[in-house]
């Protein structure tokens, strides 16, 4: 016999799929991670079809059988108007989207990772600020993401020789896979791109900072500054690709 559960979800992306299903791909409180079935989302008139838009914090009514699980109803209780009518922020969602889904694994619950997420919607949504700064709050959320996964970079001691950074100058190294002291710098040799870029101390200040502070409190704490929030976008990028390989 079918059963039936609720949960709130935070739609990530619609899939398509045959006939006039929609396939969904949700991260729920209770459940994490999942990909549900719609039937017959499609159809213009389906009641269901506007509450599993990309971004709704919404209200499931999910039915278990024998056959799998299936969506019964969906309520949208929160919709993102202001975000979903602005390119910009759209664009800084739509990458904090696409790293969440890459990275999470069905079916493990976090509410961390849930009530992160939807902060980060409201945050995107409630507040009126240059692209540049909506972007900016994308990358300290996916550095939070990588931290809490555990991909959390050393930001005091190299990564090739293990001592504390001092007073010299401190390099990231795609070769050695994150921050190095000047001698390994050197050691290391390498092309002057992606083996030496010299991350001063403020960048690594502001993002230790990011990574103690909790995601609400980032606004009243973090300023873009346009170096360190590049220097910062060249770490997270390769810190993104290389937790994923
Ligand atoms: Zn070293």
């Amino acid at each position: 016999m079918a059963e039936t559960r609720n949960d709130k979800v935070i739609v990530l992306q619609k899939l398509d799929s045959a006939d006039n299903d929609v396939r969904v791909v949700f991260y729920s409180l209770r459940g994490g991670k999942m990909i549900l079935n719609a039937r017959g989302a499609k159809k213009i008139t389906s009641k269901l079809s506007a509450h599993l838009e990309p971004y709704n914090l919404t209200e499931l009514m999910i039915i278990e059988s024998k056959h799998g699980a299936t969506i019964g109803s969906a309520v949208s209780r929160q919709v993102f108007a202001n975000l979903k009518s602005d390119w910009e922020k759209l664009h800084a969602a739509g990458r904090v989207f696409f790293w969440f889904n890459k990275f999470i694994k069905a079916g493990e619950p976090d509410r961390v990772l849930f009530f992160g997420l939807l902060d980060c919607l409201t945050i995107l949504n409630a507040i009126k600020a240059p692209a540049v700064y909506y972007q900016w709050l994308a990358d300290i959320f996916l550095f939070k993401l990588l931290a809490h996964l555990g991909y959390q970079p050393s930001l005091s001691t190299c990564n090739r020789c293990h001592q504390p950074f001092g007073q010299t100058l401190v390099y990231f190294s795609a070769t050695a896979g994150g921050l190095v002291c000047f001698y390994c710098s050197r050691l290391i040799g390498g092309q002057a791109g992606p083996d030496r870029l010299v991350i001063k101390s403020e960048t690594r200040a502001q993002l230790a900072l990011i990574l103690k502070t909790k995601f609400v409190d980032i606004i009243k704490i973090a300023k873009v500054r346009p170096g360190i929030a590049r220097d910062l976008r060249i770490l997270l990028d390769f810190w993104l690709s290389s937790a994923l390989s």
